[in-house]
């Protein structure tokens, strides 16, 4: 099949097209509005959604370089995600698909992060086998997810409060980066050194994460160093942002390599916008000859949304015909054990 993707959970409309597995093109506008506000307005990216939707489908369609007709289904992100972006996307997708009399596909975009690694392109990067363990780190995710087969999904452990991507955004927002301050953290640290300062590690289930408390740690940190030295941060930026990510990353992968022991399974894979992390993804890497994992760490073009990541979770839907009807409804939330 030849199936339209399109993903509008957050602030980046995206549309994708792939044949089968493999990806044709991928298009996603990102939306600079929300710079001035630090942080996501939901009805400023509603509002983009609007603007780019249609411009990022033409674009999509002329670069896989097919025909509107040529299209077999429409797959697109039910959910979870803010609702007045997700409206936009599904509402899209439903016209498209109604008009042209032609299946629709719901994704969960939560799923869509992990079967990224399924899509197949001029990388050609060895694919994961079932079951297998992925680590899903967002902006509003930390789960470890075992994954049965394409349509199963079973979470072993999540965090109880922020997620990895918000504790990356959140304490960058402390130390005065702009949003997202997740990859300008993981650029600024690759100068720092990351034991120059440390930073308890939380108390949780064996296979839960906290990130809340790091960020008061942080703060309060940075409180009583700017009062001997106003300049602390500026003087010390990279050591902090280095020394932040260092905790931020053995926590994840402290945990994660606790539910690969319990389950026995020895195939880890990470997932979302943290995935892109370059700490995270050298440790994990360091993971297979240390202790012998095989590790899938996804091309950084599916790490943060993309629709791309959603056409290869609809062609695993087609391929057993579970379509959506027209009259379906975005949700806003959604886990990722259905
Ligand atoms: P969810 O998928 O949970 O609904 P989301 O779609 O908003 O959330 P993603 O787009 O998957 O999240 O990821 C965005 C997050 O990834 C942001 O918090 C961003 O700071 C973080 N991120 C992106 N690149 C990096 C990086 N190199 N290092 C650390 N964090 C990063
Ligand atoms: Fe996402």
């Amino acid at each position: 099949p030849i199936i339209l993707s399109i993903e509008s959970s957050c602030d980046d409309t995206s549309a994708a097209v792939l044949k089968g597995r493999q990806l044709l093109s991928n298009i996603t506008a990102n939306q600079s509005v929300h710079k001035a506000y630090g942080g996501v307005v939901p009805e400023l990216a509603s509002r983009a959604h609007q603007q780019n939707i249609i411009p990022v489908v033409e674009q999509a369609i002329k670069e896989a370089n097919i025909k509107k007709e040529d299209i077999t289904a429409v797959a697109f992100t039910r959910g979870p995600g803010l609702l007045g972006s997700l409206l936009v996307g599904a509402s899209f997708a439903k016209s498209f698909a109604m008009a042209r009399k032609i299946p629709l596909i719901e994704v969960n975009h939560m799923q869509g992060h992990i079967l990224a690694h399924f899509i197949e392109d001029q990388n050609n990067l060895p694919k994961p086998s079932f079951p297998f363990l992925c680590l899903t780190v967002s902006g509003g995710h930390t789960q470890i997810v075992k994954v049965d087969s394409p349509y199963e999904f079973e979470i072993i452990g999540q965090t109880i409060d922020d997620a990895a991507g918000e504790a990356f955004d959140k304490i960058s927002k402390i130390i005065g980066l702009p949003y997202p301050g997740g990859p300008l953290m993981d650029k600024f640290a690759k100068e720092g050194n990351p034991k120059a300062f440390a930073f308890t590690h939380p108390k949780v289930g064996a296979f839960d994460f906290s990130f809340s408390g790091l960020k008061t740690g942080v703060l309060y940190f940075l409180q009583k160093e700017i009062k001997k030295n106003p300049d602390f941060v500026k003087d010390n930026l990279a050591d902090i942002c280095a020394s932040v990510q260092h905790t931020i990353v053995s926590i994840l992968l402290k945990t994660y390599k606790k539910a690969a022991k319990n389950t026995g399974i020895k195939q880890l894979a990470i997932a979302g916008g943290v995935s892109a992390n370059s700490e995270l993804r050298k440790r994990l890497k360091e993971m297979e000859t240390n202790y012998g994992y095989e590790t899938y760490i996804p091309p950084m073009s599916y790490c943060t949304d993309n629709a791309a990541m959603i056409g290869i979770a609809g062609f695993f839907k087609f391929k057993n015909k579970d379509f959506a009807p027209y009259t379906i409804s975005p949700m806003a939330r959604m886990s990722v054990a259905n």
